[in-house]
């Protein structure tokens, strides 16, 4: 059995946190591959090392003196942690390099990387395991995105020769050598690489929540924890907003089919939440998750004959598309078709979305209604049961609220539903208690 464990930055924050770490990793031998984030924040109000490292380089291309007070900073959080564990480390020649670089004009990326760079250095001091830079094992193309074969290969051989390890998240290289760093989150994405090369067997992601819950605890009091979910459910539930792991995570273990499970580091006893291809386990509610975001438009398209009209919602689409704007859903009838966007999105372009499709599609009316929700109800047990969309329509019109649109998608794993921004909590609220709390 072999694992990777992924610590993110509030499991590293202190030194305090940091021993929960190596109390986890000590307690369990096939945890051999250690992915550390930068130190968290260690109290609501403080920050984070790696955007501490974000302003240090702003600082240092300036020119303004705040580079070295930022540094200090910086250093201090460091020996907090080395001091704390009461471990033998001077990174005093590692901070020289750093503000060499930093003089230099690194980039942004190089500066950011640091924080994990670091961590890394410590980390592995003090479970005595072996450091790899992630610069030597991680790779980006020349455009900039992640190069997946060349970095298979060359980390799955390193790793093949190496027992224990910690490799730093977040970042890579350039061909030219240059650090890249993945979008902010991205250490979940190194630990889901290293899974993959590393040929593991389960990937334990660590935060500072117990998994998944059934919808956000901010609207409703204390939610159901969702012990097992499907990669496409998540992919739904995430898309729509529920967030604990980067999105692209999933896509390396997705196809080696090697399970994550979401741990908290300070509740290590805790099942937490195991994210899988597939399972028999059945889950235990219809639905396994509701998730949402407010803020979208709708822009209702009529034409009378327009089921007959062949490359309409291309034309319609068209408009969209070379404006810049994406669009979410499409629910469509005989002769109306609405297109869902990002209000904030498509405001600064309506009225040339508009005019583009009076000039191409030619609709007969053109009909826009802001400020909507849409709400996801994810769930691969709706698919073996009947009457889940009529359950919700019960529980929004017990709540008397107006439902704008429903669209089920075909995989039947999703329904989604748009009510205006104000239904937005009652409406998650009531088709969690009917789905949760009723059943
Ligand atoms: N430290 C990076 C960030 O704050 C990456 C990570 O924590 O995953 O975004």
């Amino acid at each position: 059995m072999k694992k990777v464990v992924k610590f993110g930055g509030s499991s590293l924050a202190s030194a305090e946190q940091v021993k929960k770490v190596g109390d986890i990793v000590r307690a369990d031998e096939s945890r051999i591959y250690v992915v550390p984030s930068a130190p968290g924040k260690r109290f609501a109000k403080d920050t984070k090392v790696t955007d501490l490292l974000y302003q240090c380089y702003d600082a240092a291309v300036a020119g303004g003196e705040e580079f070295q007070t930022i540094l200090t900073e910086i250093k201090s959080r460091y020996q907090e942690i080395i001091t704390g564990l009461k471990i033998k480390l001077s990174l005093e020649e590692e901070f020289a390099v750093i503000e060499k670089k930093f003089m230099e004009r690194a980039g942004s990326d190089y500066a950011a990387s640091r924080g994990e760079y670091l961590n890394g250095i410590v980390v592995a001091k003090y479970l005595g395991y072996e450091f790899i830079d992630a610069a030597s094992v991680i790779f980006f193309d020349e455009d900039g995105n992640f190069d997946a074969d060349k970095t298979d290969k060359i980390l799955s051989r390193k790793l093949k020769s190496t027992e224990r390890a910690v490799i730093p998240g977040f970042y890579g290289s350039l061909p030219n050598g240059q650090i890249k760093t993945f979008s902010r989150g991205g250490s979940d994405v190194t630990g889901s690489i290293v899974a993959k090369a590393g040929k593991v067997d389960i990937y334990e992601n660590w935060t500072d929540v117990s998994g998944f819950l059934t919808a956000d605890p901010r609207i409703v009091d204390n939610p159901d924890p969702i012990s097992i979910i499907t990669y496409k459910e998540l992919r739904e539930l995430s898309y729509m907003g529920a967030s604990v792991l980067h999105e692209d995570a999933i896509f390396p273990v997705r196809q080696a089919n090697i399970p994550i499970n979401i741990k908290n580091t300070n509740a290590p006893q805790d099942p937490g939440s195991l994210i899988v291809s597939e399972t028999s386990r059945r889950p235990k509610h219809v639905i396994t998750g509701i998730a949402g975001k407010k803020g979208f438009t709708s822009v209702n398209i009529e034409k009378d004959m327009m089921n007959s009209e062949v490359g309409f919602g291309r034309k319609v689409l068209q408009a969209f598309e070379d404006c810049g704007v994406n669009f979410e859903h499409m629910p469509s009838g005989i002769d109306t078709m609405t297109v869902f966007v990002h209000q904030d999105e498509f405001e600064p372009q309506e009225q040339k979305v508009l005019a583009a499709i009076n000039r191409t599609a030619k609709p007969d009316a053109i009909d826009i209604e802001v400020d909507l929700a849409l709400i996801a109800v994810v769930g691969r047990g709706m698919k073996s049961s009947h009457g889940t969309a009529a359950k919700i329509f019960k529980a929004l019109a017990q709540e008397h609220i107006n439902i704008k649109m429903i669209d089920q998608g075909s995989s039947e794993l999703n329904i989604i539903i748009g009510v205006k921004n104000e239904d937005f909590e009652t409406a998650i609220r009531s088709i969690y208690k009917i789905f949760v709390e009723e059943e």
